[in-house]
């Protein structure tokens, strides 16, 4: 416990409408714990921002001490963990205005996405969110957001109107097209290091229907299915999202009978369109054979997160990610030797590959720090240590971009791995960024190479 900033604190604690809390003080635990167990932040003081207002005085703060400030919503994409500095916990700015004529959305800093996604769907809207419901969708879209209708309607980041932003000098500013057009470059797809964005206003997006879900089958399909699923997805239209996980359920309590503790192929389908057309594309991969599973159905847009099921408890795990060029034959064998039914692939809890393209690959309305348009799929590994997933993107390393995307880079690689997110020309844009708007370093940026 830094013991110097205590007096301070108190000081900071009368300005502050939300908890300010210390090690060891009642709260200071949950406030700061998430969904990755495996990095944990341990700053000197949290602060549990209950207004915008909370966040400016709190990153004043911070840079009058000369520390460091990391804001957090649900720990799902923690990086590198905060030792000592100060903790900004925003699960308390959950506010959504939603405008359903103008189909738009202003979402707070700690609202998680199911919070938009049900009301959006009372309108027949969706935003373009990730594959699970719980993630923040502030920081999903900061670093690109890669969503589950990629295909269809493109990257988070491009639906994004403006940013409320704290910067380092502890402003509140707006960032959009007109007005601090470098901030609003650099935090769709540069995510943080810039500032604390307190909300952002999205567009939000009309499926014309939505048929989805998922497909599970036994290991000894492995290579069966990942070979269709890969020569099928070289005829699909954008309307067609969907990915192929190898997924080995863990032997635990609350994992349904026939997956638990069996390594299982999950094909994941997410057609932007009419039922009868979504199950006619989907026939060639219902042939392969008998599914333990088999979800895909006619789907409200509130049920988006059926497409993935993704755990939903917190557990510990590493994350990891390559972005392909192509996935050919070729790739589609070394993904099975590396993580099929006769790979070691000890502590591997999950390889997916998810098509890219589409709308994905479209130039943006607005530039934005992403370089991944020329990628056709996305492999992200987790495991329960490193070497899981580093023995899987090294298999799949010949058909790499070179590229990592930053939302699929998480836990205790991160420092290593987050600085691959960018072509050079790219990192050096928004480092130059970082440099004239957090000169001091207020905030952390590993993946800029400031730590
Ligand atoms: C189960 C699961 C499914 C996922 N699915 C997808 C997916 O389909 N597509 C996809 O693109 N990503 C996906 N992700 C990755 C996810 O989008 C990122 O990890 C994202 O950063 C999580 O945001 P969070 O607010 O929940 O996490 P947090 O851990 O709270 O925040 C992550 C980091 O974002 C920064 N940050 C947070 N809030 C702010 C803020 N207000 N201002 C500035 N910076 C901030 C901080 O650096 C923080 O360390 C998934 C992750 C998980 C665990």
């Amino acid at each position: 416990m830094n013991t110097t900033l205590q007096p301070a604190v108190a000081g900071l604690a009368r300005r502050i409408e939300g908890p300010v809390l210390l090690p060891g003080q009642n709260g200071y635990d949950d406030e700061r714990s998430g969904f990755n167990l495996a990095c944990e932040h341990r700053p000197d003081v949290v602060v549990g921002a209950a207004s915008t207002a909370d966040v400016v005085a709190a990153v004043r703060f911070a840079a009058d001490q000369g520390i460091q400030v990391v804001a957090q919503a649900t720990g799902h994409g923690v990086g590198v963990p905060l030792e000592g500095g100060l903790l900004i916990s925003t699960r308390r700015l959950d506010g959504v205005q939603l405008d359903p004529g103008a189909r738009t959305a202003r979402i707070e800093a700690g609202v998680r996405w199911r919070q938009v996604i049900d009301p959006a769907a009372a309108s027949g809207l969706a935003p373009l969110s990730g594959s699970s419901p719980l993630v923040g969708a502030v920081s999903y879209t900061l670093g690109g957001g890669l969503p589950v209708l990629g295909r269809t309607f493109g990257w988070a980041a491009d639906q994004v109107r403006r940013l409320e932003v704290v910067t380092a000098d502890g402003e509140l500013v707006i960032a959009d097209p007109d007005q601090n057009a470098d901030l609003f470059w650099a935090l769709r797809g540069g995510k943080g290091g810039f500032g604390v964005v307190t909300a952002m206003e999205v567009d939000l997006v009309v499926p014309p229907g939505l048929y989805g879900g998922g497909l599970v089958f036994a290991a000894e399909r492995a290579a069966d299915v990942v070979h269709t699923w890969r020569d099928w997805t070289a005829r699909l239209p954008d309307a067609m999202n969907s990915s192929a996980g190898l997924v080995r359920m863990p032997d635990a309590p609350g994992i349904p009978e026939p997956l638990r503790g069996r390594l299982t192929v999950h094909i994941r389908i997410a057609y932007a369109g009419p039922f009868d057309e979504g199950e006619e594309l989907v026939r060639p991969l219902r042939d392969i054979g008998p599914r333990i599973v088999d979800t895909v159905a006619g789907l409200p847009l509130a049920d988006i997160a059926a497409v993935y099921d993704d755990p939903t408890e917190p557990i510990a795990y590493d994350e990891r990610s390559l972005m392909l060029s192509s996935f050919d034959e070729g790739a589609a064998d070394a993904l099975i030797a590396a993580a099929g039914p006769d790979a070691s692939a000890d502590g591997l809890i999950m390889v997916g590959v998810r098509q890219l393209g589409g709308a994905l690959a479209r130039p943006p309305r607005h530039p934005h720090a992403l370089d991944h348009d020329d990628a056709a799929f996305s492999v992200a590994a987790i495991g329960l240590g490193p070497a899981a997933g580093d023995a899987v993107l090294s298999a799949l390393a010949p058909w790499g971009t070179g590229l990592r995307f930053l939302n699929f880079v998480g836990g205790p690689a991160a420092s290593v791995l987050a600085p691959e997110a960018f072509r050079t020309g790219t990192r050096d844009r928004l480092a130059a960024i970082k440099q004239v708007r957090d000169p001091g370093g207020v905030f952390p940026a590993p993946h800029l190479g400031v730590s």
